[in-house]
């Protein structure tokens, strides 16, 4: 596996090219950011390292993702894009690439996270709908966005369970004096100190309440994931891609 690592200066970065020093026949053939550092080997010019590259792992800024998957594409390069908070750009560049590159657009590349996810869909389709559902993330006092990639990513395994959209059912502003909606899945944000990541979903019952938990205590974990989707991505056919399939687990049903 030839790697490509966008963000490469960043804590994610900084965690996949650790990892990827132990990983087996896998090689760092570029490390991009924003600002080259001749210390770590870090240059800007993401067109020079594709050719030789198979993959590129995005951990960058949402603003970059939709220029570094065009670039992929014309380089006939697989994608993996952990980055968060994506706009409509960047999923709109993520649809054109699947045309041509296998691509994989993951909020949490935590395998655990991957499993979290399925079981959170096959416990709101099973559950019946008067079980108020709620999703409870904790992040370090950096994080941009909120609630997190990965709470949405839930949020939306818990309304597909249900048959539903997020959209259609995420819970609007709490402050003020409305009650709680019948229905809405809602969202609670914690940010402070060094959390890596912690994401609860509760299933509140009336006289019961069901609660599927992940903590992340090491960012090494996403960056493991990341490598193991990257390399799962190698000789697939072009196309969107999800983590649950890397841990073979389409979906529970
Ligand atoms: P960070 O701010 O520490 O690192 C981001 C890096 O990207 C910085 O070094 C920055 O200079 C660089 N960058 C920004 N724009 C760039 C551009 N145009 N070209 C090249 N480099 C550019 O952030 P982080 O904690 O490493 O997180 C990065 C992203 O990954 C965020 O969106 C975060 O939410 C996401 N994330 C995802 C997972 C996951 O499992 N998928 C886990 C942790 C973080």
């Amino acid at each position: 596996m030839r790697v490509v690592v966008v963000g490469a200066a960043g804590r994610m970065g900084v965690a996949i090219r650790a990892a990827l020093q132990v990983w087996p026949q896998a090689k760092l053939v570029g490390a991009i950011d924003r600002l080259p550092s001749e210390q770590q080997g870090i240059t800007t010019d993401l067109e020079a390292v594709l050719p030789g590259a198979n993959v590129m792992i995005d951990f960058s800024s949402p603003q970059s993702t939709a220029k570094t998957l065009a670039a992929a594409a014309r380089h006939g390069v697989a994608a993996l894009v952990g980055t968060t908070g994506l706009g409509s750009e960047a999923l709109a560049a993520a649809h054109a690439a699947a045309v041509k590159v296998p691509l994989i657009i993951a909020a949490n590349t935590s395998l655990g996270v991957t499993l979290l996810q399925e079981l959170v869909r096959a416990a709101a389709q099973a559950l019946p709908a008067d079980f108020d559902i709620e999703i409870i993330e904790g992040h370090h006092r950096h994080k941009k966005d909120a609630p997190s990639g990965t709470a949405l990513a839930l949020g939306r395994a818990a309304a597909a369970g249900r048959g539903q959209t997020l959209e259609s059912t995420m819970a609007g502003d709490r402050r003020g004096e409305s009650a709680r909606q019948a229905g809405e899945i809602g969202f609670a944000v914690v940010r402070g100190g060094d959390i890596v990541g912690e994401h609860t979903v509760l299933f509140a019952g009336a006289g019961e309440r069901v609660a599927i938990s992940h903590q992340a205590t090491d960012r090494a974990i996403f960056a493991r994931g990341a490598l193991q989707a990257a390399s799962w991505l190698l000789g697939r056919a072009p196309g969107r891609y999800e983590m649950s399939e890397v841990i073979g687990l389409k979906s529970i049903s």
